[in-house]
């Protein structure tokens, strides 16, 4: 089939060849009662990739979307994220370079320049998207797409009979009900400042809340942090938070923890926050902006599900089986609005491997094992596999051998900045197999992408052991634990 699609020029519709692929899905959709194969409803990570494996083995594929093309994570999520981290990190490079030599002249950062980069970058990334669809053979329709029957969407005065409907539509920034919340703003309207707000008041501890905070605090805001527990990042490794909370005061944000916020007031041109902790009520005046990162719920209302008798579960999200196929067989979800780890690599991987299953005919499942990720804080966090704590409530405390090191990597030693590095290994003393491995210092993202490839692989402490390190690096810890 790839040598049949070679020979048509991009952008023409691949037909079905009957002769050239031998699955079940072919013969049926040959019968030409639907006008499409697959229908997905997202232009997000999960229903990009779906859209385009599925076009890759002849499938007739439409998407629809009514935002921009590319979903969270391109347009207001990991990309605009991203640059923005590269932005704050460069502040601490220009203070590392005095150190090697170098006179860096006055420093100023231009916040709408950067922004306008950052914007001209992302709708780049969106044309290449849409670009890619048109490749494909995908059909983009603008509007908002509703399931009306197992089998059939509407997008406005259209229906469309389709054989599957995916619904990859994502998730969307939730707010609690407070007194005073329209003051706030959430992720979305982060991505919409047009100045950087001076003095800002975040509220959460999970991965939105500490980068912002990274973000703003390293290009010159001042930045209080809110947090409801005693640590920020629940379910990660404990010493990667105790590291990071540390890491973050150092950086000169103001950390409320164990604080939770009462009212917020409208105070001139900001806001006043009423925060409630064990010892006190506090209260936080001038602050420009109010970002909440609290979570996010599935984009699950208003597009047919329950009409169709899709099954929900209790936080919206659409209950899908292994092979994310819901409750209506014709029905398949994936990404975030299936509420299963909600970041954009694993919708990617779900989403390819759904489509390799229905239209490649090839026995493929996601495995939700052992997915790394990471925080890019300053300094940034990657993590894969069992934390302490899990590692420990699985197998005991005699279960597991704890590795760590804790050091200011090389690149530190002739700069005043010392930002710390920490690496860990949790280890199975069974069967000597790694459980996982935690980092917090530069790269650590990079390096840890890497070691979970040997993770899924299955690797034992022996085997790092015998891999020679690469010298001098932070990551050669790793392999030289004792
Ligand atoms: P998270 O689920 O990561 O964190 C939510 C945070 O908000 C937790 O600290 C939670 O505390 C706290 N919280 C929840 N409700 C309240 C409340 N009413 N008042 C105060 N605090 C509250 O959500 P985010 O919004 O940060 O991110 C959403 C998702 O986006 C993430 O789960 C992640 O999957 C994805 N993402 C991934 C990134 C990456 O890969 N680098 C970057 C950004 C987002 P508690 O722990 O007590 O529940």
């Amino acid at each position: 089939l790839r040598a049949y699609g070679e020979q048509h020029p991009i952008g023409e519709r691949l037909e079905l060849n009957e002769a050239l692929v031998d699955n079940a899905w072919v013969s049926s959709s040959a019968s030409n009662a639907f006008e499409y194969d697959l229908f997905v409803i997202g232009a997000g990570s999960g229903g990009l990739a779906t859209a385009q494996r599925a076009a890759s083995y002849g499938a007739r594929v439409a998407i629809a979307e009514d935002d921009r093309v590319g979903g969270t994570c391109v347009i207001r999520g990991c990309i605009p994220k991203k640059l923005m981290v590269y932005a704050a990190a460069m502040g601490g490079f220009l203070d590392d370079a005095g150190g090697y030599g170098w006179s860096v002249g006055e420093r100023t950062h231009s916040w709408r320049e950067l922004v306008a980069k950052r914007d001209a970058a992302v709708a780049n990334l969106e044309r290449i998207h849409e670009g890619h669809l048109a490749n494909a053979g995908v059909d983009l329709l603008r509007g908002r797409a509703r399931l009306v029957a197992a089998n059939e969407v509407c997008l406005g005065e259209r229906r469309y009979r389709c054989r599957y409907v995916l619904v990859a539509s994502g998730s969307t920034p939730i707010l609690p009900d407070i007194d005073g919340i329209e003051h706030t703003i959430t992720s979305d309207g982060f991505f919409e400042l047009d100045e950087r707000p001076e003095r800002v008041a975040i509220v959460g501890g999970g991965y939105i809340a500490v980068e912002f905070a990274s973000i703003l605090a390293g290009l010159g805001s001042r930045v209080s942090l809110i947090i409801r527990r005693e640590l920020p990042l629940r379910g990660f490794d404990i010493d990667l938070r105790r590291e990071l909370l540390a890491c973050l005061v150092e950086q000169g944000i103001d950390v409320h923890a164990s604080t939770t916020v009462s009212c917020i007031e409208a105070d001139g041109g900001g806001v006043r926050l009423f925060l409630q902790n064990p010892e006190c009520a506090e209260e936080l005046g001038a602050e420009q902006a109010l970002v909440y990162a609290v979570g996010r719920r599935p984009n699950s209302a208003d597009i047919g599900l329950e009409d169709v008798r899709v099954e929900l579960g209790a936080g919206g999200q659409i209950a899908v089986d292994a092979h994310g196929v819901t409750s209506v067989p014709s029905v398949l979800a994936v990404g975030d609005v299936t509420g299963k780890s909600p970041l954009t690599p694993v919708a990617i991987q779900a989403g390819r491997a759904m489509a390799d299953r229905i239209f490649g005919g090839k026995p493929v499942t996601m495995s939700y094992d052992d997915i790394p990720t990471a925080v890019f804080t300053e300094p940034p966090i990657g993590t894969v596999g069992l934390s302490e704590d899990e590692a420990r409530e699985c197998l005991g405390d005699d279960g597991i051998r704890v590795y760590k090191a804790r050091f200011t990597p090389l690149v530190h030693a002739l700069t005043d900045r010392k930002l710390p590095t920490l690496v860990k290994m949790i280890v199975d003393a069974d069967s000597d197999r790694v459980l996982g491995c935690h980092m917090i210092g530069h790269d650590a993202p990079e390096i840890i992408q890497g070691l979970a490839v040997a993770i899924k692989a299955g690797a034992t402490k022996a085997d790092f052991d015998a891999t020679v390190g690469i010298h001098p690096s932070s990551a050669e810890e790793f392999v030289t634990f004792s």
